[in-house]
Order: structure tokens, then C-alpha cells, then sequence
């Protein structure tokens, strides 16, 4: 199949303030570029988009590892989730601290144990015995983020305007030259939530799903409502009806606006290498590659191409 491989990436549905959008842009064309390398060297689409994620985790321009936004005690608790579309065999953590990269270590839940989550104290303790060593929570902290987290404090805050104010989940998809999807997203969460909360990402179906028989997706938003429509699975239930891509996306972003007023933006992909990435907020960061193009855009529409080799 010539339209294989491909990765689709994302940095988080929202409003990117001005001054934050080119290094978004670089940062989401960065992990797809990285995701690209190990698809073109016929690395799995799990290895791709864990590699992806990992990057923008790394990457303190976005809300998911350093970057991540803070609980309304002033902490760092991180949801991540991976899923593998040939076995459907997905990992995922929650609320966990003190970790540099949430998605790996969801994928080890994934491949290590014979559950699907491990959350807060327990999936700190899986970490210890992977011998994944912790960080402080410092290290995962950014003035910018330490900045919004004082001046959302105020009680009359909206946490829906806070959130979509601070956008930066990130999450990938991918499908490799045996036509095996995966998917992979990770988050610090909202800003001031509730500590112990569980947000969609870590939730399979929500935060992103895989089925090799359909495709895969990874998602951003307001969580809540995310949960509240089962947003990925959603996507692909469309696909399964004969939608494309694009227009299951679409259907439904639309839906979760239409019913409980939700926000939010995906990336999705079929086996065949069809991809999209759609929002219903003002701005989505993403960034593909598929056969040595790289695509790319912020503002809801936007769609850049150049040569993989073209600086960025
Ligand atoms: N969906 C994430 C959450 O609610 C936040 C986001 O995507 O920005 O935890």
C-alpha cells in the first residue's frame, strides 16, 4: 500500500497564545518527524508513537511530563494511555507523579502486567519495581505553568475557559508498513483539577483506542466531556458505518459540542493510511508524515506541506 507509513501528531486542543504557537508548531513537526524515522526503518507503530510522545513529553512547551499543568494544590499528577490495534492490547496510568514519561510506563503496564490502568500510589510502585527511576517534581514544573496555576486560583475561574486557555496534551498515531495502527496520548491533565481526579486520557476508548480492524485515534479536550462521549471510540463507530476519517472526526467533535458543550481536537487513521486532524477548538497544534511529506498546521483548517528534508 502506497500511502504507508504514516504518523499523525498532536500538541493539544485549545487557544495557543501567539507568542507559544511557533515552537508548538516545531515541537509537534519534531515528534512526527521522530515517529516517521522509525516507521521508515519498518519499526512498529507502537514503537513510533511511543517515540513520538516521548519528545513531546520532553518538551516543556506542552501540558503532558515537564510542562504539566498543576493540580489545585500546586502538584504534578499525569495521565497517559497506549494501545496497540493488532491485539488491542492497551496499557495506561493515571494520576501518577514524579515521572518523567507517563507513556512509557503505560506502555509496560500494557506489556507487563495483566491489567489495562494502574493508578496514583499503585502505578508509582510499578514504576519503582520497572525500575523507572522517579524525578522530582520540580523537574517537571514550568514557570509558565507555575504562573497559570496562580492566576487560575480564583475561585470564579471557568475550569472550561482555564483549560482551553492552556492547551498542550499530546498524543500520536500511527500505522506502519504492515498495517498495524497504534495509538498513544499523554497530559498533565486540566489545570487545577481536583487532586486524585481521572481524566480521559487514561480511559480506553476516551483519551485515544486502536483496532487494526478500523483504525486508531488519539484525543484532547475538555476531558469530562471527552469521557461523557467516549470520544475515540466514537470516531471509529463512525468509521465502522462507512464515514471517512475526516468526516467521523467531524461527526464526532460535533456531537460532544452539540450535547455537553465540549471542546476538543483528534487525530485519526485508518490501516489504509488515510489520516485527519480535526478540532472543534479555535486551534489544534499537529504535524504528519507520510511519504517524506511533512503536514502541518495550528488554526482549525490550517494545512502546510513541505519536503521532510526542508528545515521548519
Ligand atoms: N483531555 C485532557 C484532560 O482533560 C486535557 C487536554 O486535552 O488538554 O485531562
Amino acid at each position: 500500500m502506497d500511502r504507508l507509513p504514516v504518523v499523525v501528531v498532536h500538541g493539544g486542543a485549545g487557544n495557543i497564545p501567539k507568542e507559544r504557537s511557533d515552537k508548538s508548531r516545531s515541537g509537534v513537526c519534531s515528534a512526527a518527524r521522530a515517529g516517521y524515522v522509525i516507521l521508515q526503518k519498518g519499526g512498529s507503530s507502537m514503537d513510533a508513537v511511543v517515540e513520538a510522545v516521548t519528545q513531546l513529553e520532553n518538551n516543556p512547551i506542552f501540558n503532558a511530563g515537564c510542562g504539566s499543568v498543576l493540580t489545585a494544590g500546586g502538584e504534578v499528577e499525569m495521565d497517559a494511555i497506549v494501545m496497540d490495534g493488532k491485539t488491542l492490547a492497551s496499557g495506561a496510568v493515571s494520576a501518577v507523579r514524579n515521572i518523567a514519561n507517563p507513556v512509557q510506563l503505560a506502555r509496560l503496564v500494557m506489556e507487563k502486567t495483566s491489567h489495562i490502568c494502574l493508578t496514583a500510589h499503585g502505578a508509582n510502585q510499578f514504576a519503582r519495581v520497572m525500575r523507572i527511576p522517579e524525578v522530582p517534581q520540580e523537574s517537571l514544573i514550568t514557570e509558565y505553568s507555575r504562573m497559570r496555576w496562580k492566576k487560575n486560583l480564583a475561585p470564579a475561574a471557568n475550569p472550561v475557559e482555564c483549560q482551553m486557555g492552556k492547551m498542550g496534551t499530546v498524543g500520536a498515531v500511527a500505522v506502519d508498513i504492515d498495517g498495524n495502527v497504534a495509538c498513544a496520548t499523554s497530559t498533565g491533565g486540566l489545570l487545577n483539577k481536583m487532586e486524585g481526579r481521572v481524566g480521559d486520557t487514561s480511559c480506553i476508548g476516551c483519551g485515544g483506542y486502536a483496532d487494526n480492524q478500523v483504525g486508531a485515534v488519539s484525543t484532547t479536550g475538555h476531558g469530562e466531556a471527552i469521557m461523557t462521549v467516549t470520544l475515540a471510540r466514537l470516531i471509529l463507530f463512525h468509521m465502522e458505518q462507512g464515514q471517512s476519517v475526516e468526516e467521523a472526526s467531524d461527526l464526532a467533535l460535533a456531537y460532544m459540542k452539540s450535547r455537553v458543550q465540549g471542546l476538543g481536537g483528534v487525530v485519526t487513521l485508518d490501516p489504509q493510511g488515510h489520516w485527519a486532524a480535526r478540532c472543534s477548538s479555535l486551534q489544534l497544534a499537529w504535524a504528519a508524515v507520510q511519504k517524506d511529506t511533512l503536514h502541518y498546521g495550528i488554526n482549525s483548517g490550517e494545512h502546510f506541506t513541505q519536503g521532510l528534508d526542508e528545515p521548519h
